[in-house]
């Protein structure tokens, strides 16, 4: 009788969001194959039941496989274009000189000098850096501001067991058009439901290790509409190919020095830019920048 009640009134939706965020390295091939297998068992007992499958981003050849992976018959496809034409795209060569924990330490001070100069200028901004990382961050930031806690500092850290009060008084914070805190530092913010709309820039301190990652973590800017940037600093050895999970798509995006950067995010997923866009506000690519000339100078607009 369950059975019966749940097929005459129900349909059933499958979120492919949560696992896809993990997919570069945690279910990924096989893996990802042997997790869905299990799905794929629904549509044989519920074979009268309308399915909806449900992702943020998924490139072409997953797209292509999942209706077979599911066990999905006839499926119609509904895609939307995650292209955010609001968003200026930005790579950065990372400096050459120096060990990585000073070329972190230089991309993450820039910024903290910068909010410590004028918080209220400052673009509210999340910068995403390896754990290590936000901590030696943090720690400079206390330096610069001294004590505090978040229901007076101007930046905020978050991460996935973050205290629940931080995240919530970050997420409420950023629902205001011109929030107290400016910069936060996260290493992802995948899982945790943190989508505030006053996010007006995402700088990377080194590429995610998928594009689709990538292309959800820059959607956290410019939910309001407003102008916004997502900048990627790159070096050769944050996409070297014995980094666990890395996939071609990341690597072909920091790489590729001659195509629009937009279109590159978007071919993966069989996407094309939005019409219209002017260069000026596409990316550095469009904007005709030298990238090695500003790497070289350091002179990269923060407040793009
Ligand atoms: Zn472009």
């Amino acid at each position: 009788m369950v059975l019966k009640n749940v097929k005459e009134n129900s349909c059933i939706v499958i979120i492919l969001r949560l696992l896809l965020l993990k997919s570069s390295f945690i279910i990924r091939g096989e893996e990802f194959r042997t997790a869905f297998q299990k799905l794929k068992t629904l549509p044989a007992v519920f074979n009268d039941v309308p399915f909806m499958a449900l992702s943020g981003t998924l490139p072409t050849s997953l797209m292509k496989e999942l209706p077979n992976i599911l066990g999905l018959n006839n499926p119609v496809t509904v895609q939307e274009s995650p292209d955010r034409t609001n968003i200026f795209l930005k790579k950065l060569h990372k400096s050459k000189i120096g060990d990585t924990n000073e070329i972190y330490e230089s991309i993450f001070k820039t910024e903290c000098d910068d909010l410590k100069k004028d918080p209220y200028n400052y673009p509210v901004t999340m910068l995403f850096m390896p754990v290590c990382y936000i901590s030696q961050a943090a720690a400079y930031l206390k330096h610069l501001f001294g004590d505090g806690d978040i229901t007076t500092s101007c930046y905020a850290v978050l991460f996935s067991r973050q205290d629940k009060v931080v995240l919530k008084t970050t997420v409420e914070e950023l629902q205001m058009e011109y929030p107290r805190i400016r910069l936060i530092l996260t290493s992802s913010v995948a899982g945790m439901g943190f989508d505030p709309p006053s996010v007006m820039r995402i700088i990377h301190a080194r590429p995610p290790r998928t594009l689709s990652q990538y292309l959800q973590e820059i959607g956290r800017a410019g939910r309001r509409g407003q102008n916004s940037s997502a900048i990627l600093h790159y070096n050769k050895r944050d996409i070297a190919k014995n980094i666990p999970g890395i996939q071609e798509d990341i690597v072909q995006y920091c790489n590729n020095e001659e195509t629009c950067l937009r279109e590159l995010l978007l071919k993966p997923f069989g996407l094309s830019k939005s019409p219209g866009i002017a260069n000026e506000n596409c990316c550095s690519f469009c904007l005709n920048e030298d990238i090695s000339k500003l790497d070289k100078a350091g002179a990269f607009d923060n407040n793009v």
